[in-house]
């Protein structure tokens, strides 16, 4: 174990699915290429003009402090984050400060400090001619993201190695997916990951480190004692959850390393470099004050608990199954694997296709097992060679393709045979028998008939068999061979090699 302690706090933006801005009626369309075309007065900041909170925003975001199980503020307000920057048309962004919409709860079994509301900005693009005679560098800018609806979300720092950190975010994303809360593409910009990362000697980080605090709903957590925690680098420019596990680790490493060479760790804002897999040094960190934060006087304050659709049981009511109740659900009826089980999570269709075949093929487990071994194989790269050609994706008839499961769990086909049937199937709808028998490909599993064949085999090759008898394993192979080449490869090799066991002894 190393002697350092690495300490994880993650902050995560997140566009709205929305379809206008989050204080205008523009249009919210993150999929929008031509500049400056979803743009109006307000998000421009002309002046003499004046935003009104978009209601579905805020509903969005309290569904998912609803999913956390957080506290929902019965009151909160917007204030101005006071910063200059090209992209930021007011000389500030509306956001929230003192009174999130959402505190506490939790993720993964990773607190969730609070999930706040803002605006996002614009998008800037710094270019340059190439040319001499055209004056030099420019800088572009597109105002179509500028207040596009912006959700904040803040961990406390309680994660202490980069996985957590990356299958946090993972986990976020499909929530905010089954919630239709956003599409949250990290690589188009739709979700965006920024990593704090600090570590202490293990030392400093003794059990007298952590206090206990009550967040949401009467969760007791345990948090870390900001004092005893390491200086803390806060790492952006993150595009994608590989990119959330390499940033933090290299930083980790970083960090140990300067302090063993006596160094100090310097709060800072660092960029992920996706290409040389390193984080560079980009700004020292400003801190809340310098951003001289004051409640937005152009907006009403929010009475939420007043809001009937805001009630605590209306949006509980309107949460679809989770991502972890899909999870324990799956697992308790259908007994299959974690990773099957994964890829039913984060595919909608796959998951109907299984879940309508298991109602054919009953509660055997085994069945089930074999069912979701070839969706989850062989099924799948048909449908996503497909899904390189089309926008939709063909899935067999579900009744078809259990009958082909319950020949494979009977032993009438080899898997082989199996996935032979299945391209066939999978390109025109058939009968699994029907398909299995034009091709030859039904698997003798009669033990009579196999019986009979075995006698021959052992008739025709006494030597071998002897062979077998006085311990030589590999004699056994020649013989189903054998036995195979009698039946023109249509016994089934498992129970050809079980019989001839039993009759040799
Ligand atoms: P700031 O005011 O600099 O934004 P916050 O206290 O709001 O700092 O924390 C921002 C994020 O940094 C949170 O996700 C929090 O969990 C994390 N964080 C705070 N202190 C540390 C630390 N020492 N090490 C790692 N992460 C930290
Ligand atoms: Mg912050």
């Amino acid at each position: 174990m190393s002697e350092y302690l690495p300490t994880i706090g993650l902050e995560i933006h997140a566009e709205l699915a929305t379809s206008t801005k989050m204080f205008c009626d523009s249009k919210n369309d993150p999929d929008e290429k031509r500049p400056n075309v979803n743009i109006c007065p307000i998000c421009t900041a002309q002046p003499g003009t004046l935003p009104v909170i978009n209601k579905s925003a805020v509903r969005h975001v309290l569904r998912v402090g609803t999913a956390f199980g957080s506290t929902l503020a019965d009151y909160s307000e917007f204030d101005r984050k006071n910063y200059f920057y090209p992209d930021i048309p007011k000389g500030f962004q509306i956001s929230q400060y003192k009174y999130p919409l959402v505190s506490g709860g939790t993720l993964n079994g990773v607190a969730i400090t609070r999930v706040h509301l803002e605006e996002d900005t614009a998008r800037s693009q710094h270019g340059s001619t190439g040319s001499p005679q055209v004056n030099g560098d420019f800088s572009l800018i597109d105002f179509n993201r500028a207040g596009v609806p912006l959700m904040e979300l803040v961990t406390e720092p309680v994660m202490h190695d980069a996985k957590t950190a990356g299958n946090f975010a993972r986990e976020l994303q499909l929530l905010l997916r089954y919630l239709g809360a956003s599409e949250a593409n990290m690589e188009k910009g739709e979700m965006r990951v920024e990593a704090n990362v600090s570590v202490a000697k293990r030392e400093d980080r003794q059990d007298d480190s952590l206090i206990t605090a009550t967040k949401g709903n009467d969760t007791e957590f345990v948090l870390p004692d900001l004092a005893k925690l390491g200086t803390k680098v806060e790492v952006k420019n993150i595009n994608s959850f590989r990119a959330v596990e390499k940033a933090i680790e290299y930083e980790i490493k970083r960090q140990i390393e300067e302090l063993e060479n006596g160094g100090v760790i310097v709060q800072e804002t660092r960029g992920w470099d996706d290409v040389k897999q390193r984080t560079y040094s980009q700004r020292k960190k400003e801190s809340s004050h310098d951003y001289r934060y004051f409640p937005e006087p152009d907006l009403p304050k929010l009475k939420l608990s007043e809001v009937p659709e805001f009630s605590h049981e209306i949006l509980r009511a309107s949460l679809p199954e989770l991502p972890w109740q899909k999870r324990e659900r799956l697992v308790k009826d259908y007994g299959i694997k974690a990773e099957d089980v994964e890829m039913y999570i984060n595919d909608f269709e796959l998951e109907i296709f299984f879940g309508s075949v298991a109602e054919y093929l009953g509660k055997d487990k085994e069945k089930l097992k074999i069912a979701s071994n070839y969706i989850t194989s062989d099924l799948i790269s048909h449908t996503s060679k497909e899904r390189q050609d089309h926008d939709f994706v063909m899935y067999p008839d579900c009744k078809m393709f259990a009958k082909l499961i319950d020949m494979a769990y009977k032993g009438d086909l080899s898997s082989r045979g199996v996935k032979d049937v299945l391209a066939i199937m999978y390109k025109s709808p058939g009968d699994p028998e029907q398909i299995a028998k034009d091709k030859g490909l039904l698997q003798e599993h009669d033990e009579g008939e196999l019986a009979k064949i075995v006698d021959q085999v052992i008739a025709e090759n006494p030597n071998v068999v002897a062979d077998f008898k006085s311990g030589k394993q590999a004699s056994l192979q020649y013989l189903v061979g054998q036995g195979m080449r009698l039946s023109k490869g249509s016994a089934n090799p498992t129970l050809l090699s079980k019989i001839l066991v039993d009759k040799l002894g």
